[in-house]
């Protein structure tokens, strides 16, 4: 797990990059906002821990340029106990959550721990060999490729990558269709129907929808 420190009080960011280190990441620490935006370009990080008062470029510019190509990447911010302005403005340009100065190392792990754990299981739900699906915009990826899927495809490839590695039932997926319109009610064969031709568009995605006899069916990664 790589972490990037930007911290420009030195003696503060010797501490914490002990602490992250003993927490098992490998810390790099930018002293500065351009250093902080250059190591953002070159490499790839699981988590940025960000000072908002950062000389060169200021930590709210770091974090504005950053989502606008990296929407995920989890930010936590560190502000002075005085400026309620920053810890909103951070929020507002795309934290996760924020640490006011002076903070006890403690907390700073749990709330470390804490953005892991949601960053971790966010992941998990959205991708599985090379699909990949943003639930905000209904729409899944093969190889970065666009599926076309109707509603109805999208609710049970939803279910199925939700449920990853776990069986869902006929009922389970008959249940979210309910809601779905435009395609007309269901047939009773509709679910093999329907899982036939998800795995069609899933081909080359290196998942595989397993059909477990008399249950129901589970999404997982493809057995070479
Ligand atoms: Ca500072």
């Amino acid at each position: 797990m790589n972490l990037l420190l930007a911290e420009d009080d030195a003696i503060l960011a010797d501490a914490l990059c002990e602490q992250m280190r003993a927490m098992g990441f490998d810390v790099e620490h930018a002293p500065n906002g351009a250093v902080a935006q250059y190591l953002l370009a070159k490499q790839a990080f699981d988590m940025v821990v960000l000072d908002i008062g950062l000389p060169m470029v200021d930590g709210l510019e770091v974090l504005r340029q950053l989502r606008q190509h990296d929407a995920s990447l989890p930010v936590l911010i560190l502000t002075a106990m005085d400026s309620l302005e920053d810890r909103v403005a951070g929020l507002n340009a795309g934290a996760d959550d924020y640490l006011t100065k002076p903070f006890d190392f403690p907390e700073l792990e749990a709330r470390v721990r804490a953005l892991m754990r949601r960053s971790r299981a966010l992941k998990a739900s959205n991708e599985l060999g090379q699909l990949s699906m943003q639930r905000e915009t209904r729409s899944a990826q093969v190889h970065g490729e666009t599926l076309e899927l109707s509603p109805r495809e999208f609710d049970l490839l939803d279910l199925l990558l939700t449920h990853q590695g776990r069986v869902i039932t006929k009922e389970q997926i008959n249940q979210v269709w309910s809601g779905d319109r435009g395609e007309g009610v269901a047939a009773n064969n509709a679910v093999e129907v329907y899982i036939h031709r998800l795995r069609r568009k899933l081909e080359g995605a290196q998942v595989a929808i397993r059909t477990v006899r008399g249950l129901g069916y589970l999404l997982e990664l493809e057995r070479s």
